[in-house]
């Protein structure tokens, strides 16, 4: 058993609270090497913001969880070296599937985990929530469960109407499993693909799709059902335009990306959104920089010399999220 907090890890309860209550969203960031490690707690650290460093199952898969999770202890260390003296990093596992997998990451010193049992019949997803809250909470790791289905990796199918978390359920669904956070489905999508070409207009200047936008009605709603009840929106890239054409100029070939307009994000950043999920977006920025490096040196061979511009784009790409979408940045609760 290893406690998260003799890493140095914190777990979501306190960042959440102070986000609903200053109007800003906490950046959850995928990472599956060191680059992407490096430029999210440097981001973070130099802005001094709190920060949620996820690992999915392909990450546990690419990377193995248990250098993971010793990278996300060494974080701690990069931060204050960095000048951040009181870091608040929390490490969370994204989209658990099974009590076994959220049980492993809490003895293993996750500070928070999520157990997705949105695809589940109601009932199964309440009591495989409930299972997974009770086992977390002895050892105070706080724990993210999902109402409603999103498009993308977790359905093939488009988010419709009657996919959006209904919100009738969420005050039964929170009593009964206990968790700390909730991943609604509002219209965001997980991948660079949210959406169809028929699904959304076309800016005629521009050429570039204009996805549907979100379902503040059902955020509204929601919020109404559960005052100031921490709420997550995964799937939440904006696709950014500028590295969809730096990879397509370059070799690339990605027709038609798109996001969530990152107004729409920082709309919901000031409501009772406290988590916000961005992974693709990171990815994009990476093979941005490195097919560009490829097609402007075709010799280069030395990883360093691609890798590090990635990773000084992927910065830049985080730093933007912290201050103009999510709002983060100077709020560690211990600013020196
Ligand atoms: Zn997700």
């Amino acid at each position: 058993m290893v406690d998260y907090k003799s890493l140095g890890l914190v777990n979501t309860r306190e960042m959440f609270k102070r986000a609903i209550n200053g109007g800003y969203a906490i950046p959850a960031f995928n990472f599956n090497n060191m680059e992407q490690l490096q430029a999210i707690i440097k981001a973070s650290s130099e802005l001094k913001s709190p920060v949620i460093l996820q690992v999915s199952k392909g990450a546990r898969n690419y990377a193995n969880q248990t250098l993971l999770r010793y990278m996300a202890q060494g974080a701690v260390e990069y931060a204050k070296e960095l000048g951040c003296n009181h870091p608040e990093i929390c490490l969370h596992l994204d989209h658990g599937d099974s009590f076994e997998i959220c049980k492993s990451c809490v003895d293993f010193g996750f500070s928070s985990v999520m157990i997705d049992g949105s695809s589940l019949p109601y009932d199964e997803n309440v009591a495989l929530t409930r299972k997974v809250v009770e086992y977390a909470h002895q050892f105070d790791v706080t724990v993210e469960g999902e109402l409603g289905v999103l498009a993308g990796v977790e359905d093939e199918v488009q988010a419709e109407e009657s996919h959006y978390t209904k919100p009738e359920e969420v005050i039964d669904f929170v009593t009964k499993t206990g968790v700390d956070s909730l991943a609604i489905s509002i219209g965001t999508s997980h991948g660079a693909y949210k959406f169809k070409p028929e699904q959304c207009t076309r800016d005629p200047k521009t050429g570039v799709l204009v996805p549907p936008p979100l379902a503040f009605d059902v955020l509204d709603a929601i919020m109404e059902k559960l005052p100031g009840f921490p709420i997550v929106l995964h799937g939440s890239s904006s696709v950014p335009q500028e590295y969809v054409k730096i990879i397509n100029e370059n070799g690339g070939k990605l027709p038609d990306a798109v996001g969530i307009p990152e107004e729409q994000l920082r709309k919901a950043s000031k409501s009772a959104v406290c988590k916000i999920n961005i992974d693709s977006d990171s990815r994009l920025a990476f093979t941005a920089a490195v097919r560009k490096v490829f097609a402007e040196k075709p010799g280069e061979f030395d990883p360093r010399k691609y890798c590090g511009p990635a990773r000084d784009l992927m910065t830049e790409l985080y730093k933007h999220k912290i201050v103009d979408v999510l709002g983060s940045d100077n709020k560690l609760a211990n600013l020196e």
